[in-house]
Order: C-alpha cells, then sequence, then structure tokens
C-alpha cells in the first residue's frame, strides 16, 4: 500500500486530499486514480454508457466570455439559427437511432421570442416522441421565471457551468460588467435547482491562472451544491479571443488531458452515482479522447448531431472533433468505439441521473 491507496481507499476526500489527487504524478499513480475512478463507476452505474444528442441550434450570443469562440465580440464568427424543422429532424434523427434524448444549446439570448420559441420547440419534441424522451437545456443565464416555463413546457434537465468556483479566477476569463458575475450565474444555477430540473453544472480545466487548489475547490463546490449531472472538459484556446492572448501560460497539451481526465476520476469517487459527461473537448486533445474520458469513470456521450453545416460555425475552441463527419457515420461507428473499450451503450435508457432519484427521493421522506 502506498500512501495513495490510503487515500483512495479511505474515508470521505478531505481538500488536502484532492489537492494531492490533482498534482503532478508519475504515470503508476495517474493510472491508480482512473482504475479507481472507473471501479466506482462500476459499482454504481455498470460499464454503461449513455447517449444523449446534441444540438447547438444556434450561435447568438449576448454574452462576451473571454475564452469563448462565440462570444458577441468575435466579428470573424458568422451566425446562423437552425430553424424549428431543422431542430425537429435531429431529434428524429436521434429517435431512429435509439438515442432517447437530446440537449438543446445555443449562445445565450433572453429576448421573449427566443423564450417563447424554445418552450414551443420543447413541446413539438414532446408531441412528436409521445412524451418518451428528455429534453436537456443549455442555454446560459435565465430568469426564474423562464426557467419555470421551460421546465413547465417539459425540459427536465439543464446545464449551466459555473466555469471555476472561483470568483476571482471567474472575473479574470470574462468582462467586468453586468453580464458576467459570478454571483448571478450562481444565483442561476440555484433556481435551476430549485425549479426541479436534474441539475448540471461544471468547470473548465487548465485555464490560464488556474490552480490545482481552485480544481479541488471546484470539485468541492459541486459536491456542495450536490449536483446530479457534470460536465466538465479541458480549457482549449481560440485564436480570436482575448484569453488566447494567454496561450504561454497553459499547461502543454498531454498534462491538460491527464489533468482533465484525473478531475473525472476524483469527482467519480466522490459522487459515484452522479451522471458525468465526456466532454467533445477531450477529443479536441488527444484522439478517442472522450473513450479516455469514459475509462476515468465519465458515463455520459454526447454526440453532435447538429447538422454538418452549422457545424462550423458553432466554434467555442479550435480543433473542434467531428466537425465535417456527417452525423450518420459518426453514429455507426460509436457501439464499435464505445465496445472496444469494454463498455456497452444503454440504448433506449433514459440514463437519468441516479443522484437526482435519490435525491427526490429523500426529500420526499423528509
Ligand atoms: N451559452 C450557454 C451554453 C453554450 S457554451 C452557457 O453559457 O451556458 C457551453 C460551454 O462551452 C461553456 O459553458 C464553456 O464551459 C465551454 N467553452 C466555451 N469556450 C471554451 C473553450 N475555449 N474551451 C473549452 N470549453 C469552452
Amino acid at each position: 500500500m502506498n500512501d495513495l491507496s490510503e487515500i483512495l481507499n479511505g474515508r470521505e476526500l478531505s481538500r488536502q486530499d484532492i489537492v494531492r489527487l490533482l498534482s503532478p504524478l508519475n504515470k503508476r499513480e495517474h493510472c491508480q486514480i482512473l482504475e479507481k475512478g472507473y471501479e466506482v463507476k462500476e459499482n454504481a452505474i455498470g460499464r454503461k454508457t449513455y447517449l444523449r444528442g446534441l444540438i447547438e441550434f444556434s450561435n447568438f450570443c449576448r454574452k462576451d466570455c473571454l475564452y469563448c469562440g462565440i462570444r458577441c465580440g468575435n466579428i470573424k464568427a458568422g451566425r446562423y439559427s437552425m430553424s424549428d424543422d431543422e431542430i425537429l429532424q435531429c431529434v428524429e434523427l436521434a429517435s431512429r437511432n435509439r438515442i432517447n434524448g437530446v440537449v438543446l444549446q445555443s449562445g445565450e439570448m433572453v429576448n421573449s421570442y427566443f423564450i417563447k420559441r424554445v418552450s414551443s420547440i420543447i413541446k413539438r419534441i414532446r408531441k412528436v416522441t409521445n412524451d418518451e424522451f428528455r429534453v436537456t437545456l443549455s442555454l446560459g443565464e435565465q430568469s426564474p421565471e423562464t426557467y419555470r416555463e421551460w421546465f413547465d413546457a417539459g425540459a427536465q434537465r439543464y446545464l449551466l457551468r459555473i466555469e471555476t468556483s472561483s470568483e476571482e479566477l471567474y472575473r479574470r476569463i470574462h468582462p467586468d460588467d453586468e453580464l458576467h458575475r459570478y454571483e448571478l450565474r450562481l444565483k442561476c444555477l440555484e433556481k435551476i435547482k430549485e425549479t426541479g430540473y436534474q441539475t448540471g453544472t461544471g468547470v473548465m480545466i487548465g485555464l490560464p491562472f488556474q490552480t490545482v487548489e481552485n480544481l479541488a475547490d471546484d470539485l468541492l463546490f459541486i459536491k456542495r451544491m450536490d449536483i446530479d449531472m457534470v460536465g466538465m472538459g479541458p480549457y482549449v484556446e481560440h485564436f480570436d479571443t482575448p484569453l488566447y492572448g494567454y496561450k504561454d501560460l497553459l499547461l502543454p497539451i498531454m498534462d491538460r488531458f491527464d489533468l482533465s481526465v484525473r478531475m473525472i476520476a476524483v469527482l467519480r469517487i466522490m459522487m459515484p452515482f452522479i451522471n458525468i459527461a465526456s466532454a467533445a473537448a477531450l477529443e479536441a486533445l488527444v484522439p478517442m479522447g472522450r473513450e479516455f474520458g469514459l475509462k476515468a469513470g465519465a458515463n455520459v456521450l454526447m454526440p453532435n448531431l447538429t447538422p454538418v453545416i452549422y457545424r462550423k460555425q458553432y466554434l467555442l475552441y479550435e480543433n473542434k472533433p467531428y466537425i465535417d463527419i456527417e452525423t450518420e457515420e459518426v453514429l455507426e461507428s460509436l457501439d464499435r468505439r464505445i465496445n472496444m473499450i469494454g463498455e456497452e451503450i444503454a440504448y433506449d435508457d433514459y440514463g437519468d441521473s441516479k443522484h437526482f432519484r435519490m435525491r427526490k427521493h429523500i426529500k420526499q421522506y423528509q
């Protein structure tokens, strides 16, 4: 037994333990953590991967986040918005492939036309799928009324990454104005949970100025907030963003990748029953990156269903994977890729967060 085994097989991880697990280690120790993450996933969830189809339906955005390629200040980004019918065609494609849930993601828009439109799309999706479907939203910061309206329309899950739980770091990677306040983002996340959604958050890993202590605090934040689903992945630079100016501060690609999968493993150890997505950004750094994420303890994959003509324009970061591969082709190879790592795709399964169900169950008896 080394001291790492003691930490991994001991009681609840302390902040100090987490910092130790995320700090530079040798290859053997690194693998030991990933194996533990996978073991915990196997026991809690099984060797299963749940799928959700990602639909990036618009890149119009009112925000100006310093790291993101579709920030409103990036005038080089061509803007698009898919039609309702195009969105529904993606839903059909998902259903045909036995994927019974989608994630609707877009830049942040809050005008009343957008809000009504999203409500109507959610209702149409419910109708064409006879309610046998899950809709996840990833549409940024909205008013409590809007979160309620979309929940009532039939969306069951909401993803809002906190990006970083450090208020100081948050300030460094966002413009200093009323639209980009840490406090507001946090309030929104709380509101989402209160509304009744399966609640998801996450962070970017390997940001300039970010420390291992920041990342340990991110994991503790996720635990403290009793989150149901997490999507976190490496920060990947984008040429046309202000944060690109700090690219010399970044960890080398392989170190950033290893740190990202290690974050997944440690979170899985801390929260065995939540859903953890293996982020596409992992694959921007390393081929088959998402499979490594699954082997570290992630259990959700979000194949991109956005039509190829739009995919290039939804460029949050460089080197976006599958940018010009037709969806059908990606889905065809998915089975083989997942089987190859000893996992099985849970087709026809909603794959609701077990953590969410347990949370609701406990509440019922309080
Ligand atoms: N507008 C919505 C969702 C779209 S952005 C929202 O604000 O929630 C989805 C996620 O992409 C963001 O939360 C962010 O974590 C991630 N992202 C943006 N730029 C990135 C970059 N350069 N590298 C890695 N992830 C990035």
